[in-house]
C-alpha cells in the first residue's frame, strides 16, 4: 500500500528546527541509533567474529544494495554498496575507459561536483595514456558527445543549482556515439524518480547520506547494467570483489556479479544504520515524493520571491528541469544563511553566493516551508544578516 507523506514521526528531528538541508545530510531516522546499538552490543559484543555468519554481516552490503535498487529503478542484484561515492566514481570511470581502449576523451560538464572531476584527473594521471577530461557547460554536453568520447560522466542533478539533465536523452546520445554512460546520482537517489533499467546507462553511483538518510559517512552505492558485468574490469581489485574471498587464492578472480565492485571489508555498523534508514522508504513511491517535492519547492519560490526582492532564483524555474533543491543567489548569502540557521531554519551555502535549500517530503510539509520563507524574509528585510557573528566562515559551509 502506498504511504502518505510526510512521515515525520519516522525521524528524530529537533523540535525547533526546520530542516532544509536533507540534500546534504539527511536527518536521523528513528530506529537507526537502536539498530547501531544492537549491532554493536549484541552482534559485535556477544557474537564477535561469528556475527559475519550468524548475523549475516557478509550479506548486508547486497541486502542494502537491493533496497536502494528499488529506489533508483534498477533490478535487484545490480547495486553494490560500500566505500564512498568518490571511490565508486573512480571505479566506474576506470572500468568505462577499459571498455573503450581506442578512445581518449572523458566528457563531463563544468557544473559537476569537484570530487568527480578530481577523481577523473587522478585516474588520467595514473593511467598515463593521454586521456583528456572535457567539461563544457551543462547545456552544451549533449552536442559535445562525439566518436572520440570513451565515457560520458555526469551528475544528474547539479549540486549548486539543482538543474537536472535529461537522463534518458543523454544516455541515448552517448550510446549512439558508442560511449559508456556513467551517472552520478548523489542528488537524485531518494529525490526524484529514476529509471536506470529503462535508460540503460552502464554505470550509476551515488551516496546514501543525502536524501537516503544513512548518516554522515554512510556507504556509497554503484549500479552496473547486468548484461555488462563480465566486461567490467575492477580497477580496485580487493578481496571482497573476488569470486571466492575466503578461498584465499593468490590470484584475483572477479565475482561474476555487481559484487566485483566491492573492495574491502564492509562498514557493518554504517550499513546497519543505512538499512534502518531505508525502512522510512518502505511503501513510498518515488512519484509521490516527486509530486510533493515540486509542491513544496514551488511554494518556497513563490513565498521567497514575494518577500525578498534582493534574492535571485538560481535554479531552473521549470520544476521539471530541477531536482529536489532550490538555490537563491544573494550577495550576502553566506551571512544570511548563518542568520537563518541561528533562527532554526537550516540550509547551506555554496560559493560564490548561493543559498541552497533542499526539499525532502518524507519529513517536510507546507507549513514548514511557509514558515521558513517567512523567517528568511525577516532575516533579509531587517538586515539581521549584517551582524558580525554571521560573517565568520566555518570549515564546512
Ligand atoms: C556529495 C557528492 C559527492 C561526495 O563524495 P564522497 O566521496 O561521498 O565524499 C560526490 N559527488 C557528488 C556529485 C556529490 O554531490
Amino acid at each position: 500500500m502506498a504511504a502518505t507523506l510526510p512521515r515525520k514521526a519516522l525521524f528524530d528531528l529537533p523540535e525547533e528546527v526546520i530542516y532544509l538541508d536533507g540534500n546534504s545530510l539527511g536527518p536521523l531516522p528513528r530506529g537507526a541509533a537502536e539498530r547501531a546499538h544492537e549491532v554493536m552490543t549484541s552482534e559485535w559484543g556477544r557474537a564477535l567474529i561469528r556475527a559475519w555468519n550468524s548475523a549475516d554481516w557478509m550479506g548486508l552490503p547486497k541486502r542494502v544494495g537491493d533496497r536502494i535498487a528499488r529506489l533508483i529503478g534498477a533490478p535487484a542484484g545490480s547495486v553494490a554498496t560500500g566505500d564512498t561515492l568518490s571511490i565508486k566514481v573512480y571505479q566506474a570511470l576506470a572500468a568505462a575507459l577499459a571498455m573503450r581502449p581506442d578512445r581518449r576523451v572523458i566528457l563531463s560538464d563544468s557544473g559537476n561536483f569537484p570530487s568527480d572531476l578530481y577523481m577523473a584527473q587522478g585516474l588520467i594521471r595514473m593511467l598515463g595514456k593521454g586521456h583528456e577530461l572535457r567539461t563544457p557547460a551543462p547545456e552544451a554536453v549533449a552536442e559535445a558527445i562525439g566518436p572520440e568520447v570513451a565515457a560520458v560522466m555526469l551528475t544528474h542533478v547539479d549540486y549548486r543549482s539543482g538543474r537536472m539533465h535529461d537522463m534518458a536523452a543523454i544516455t541515448r546520445r552517448a550510446h549512439e556515439a558508442g560511449a559508456v554512460m556513467i551517472w552520478d546520482l548523489a542528488h537524485s537517489a531518494g529525490a526524484v524518480p529514476l529509471d536506470l533499467a529503462g535508460c540503460g546507462a552502464e554505470f550509476a553511483a551515488g551516496c546514501s547520506y543525502k536524501y537516503l538518510n544513512g548518516g554522515p559517512g554512510a556507504p556509497a552505492f554503484i549500479h552496473v547494467r547486468p548484461d555488462i558485468v563480465e566486461e567490467v574490469e575492477p580497477a580496485l581489485s580487493g578481496w571482497m570483489g573476488h569470486e571466492a574471498p575466503f578461498a584465499m587464492e593468490p590470484g584475483y578472480r572477479p565475482a561474476m556479479s555487481t559484487e566485483r565492485l566491492r573492495v574491502g571489508t564492509p562498514p557493518v555498523i554504517q550499513l546497519a544504520v543505512l538499512d534502518a534508514a531505508l525502512d522510512a522508504w518502505e511503501g513510498v513511491e518515488m512519484a509521490a515524493v516527486r509530486a510533493a517535492s515540486i509542491e513544496l519547492s514551488e511554494l518556497f519560490i513563490a513565498e521567497v520571491e514575494a518577500r525578498c526582492p534582493s534574492l535571485r532564483l538560481a535554479s531552473p524555474r521549470d520544476p521539471s528541469a530541477r531536482g529536489s533543491q532550490v538555490s537563491f543567489a544573494f550577495q550576502h548569502g553566506y551571512a544570511a544563511m548563518q542568520a537563518l540557521i541561528a533562527r532554526g531554519v537550516i540550509g547551506d551555502f555554496r560559493p560564490p553566493d548561493l543559498m541552497r535549500f533542499g526539499f525532502t517530503p518524507l519529513y517536510l510539509d507546507r507549513a514548514d516551508v511557509g514558515r521558513a520563507a517567512e523567517i528568511l524574509g525577516e532575516v533579509i528585510g531587517s538586515g539581521a544578516f549584517r551582524a558580525p557573528e554571521y560573517q565568520v566562515m566555518g570549515r564546512v559551509t
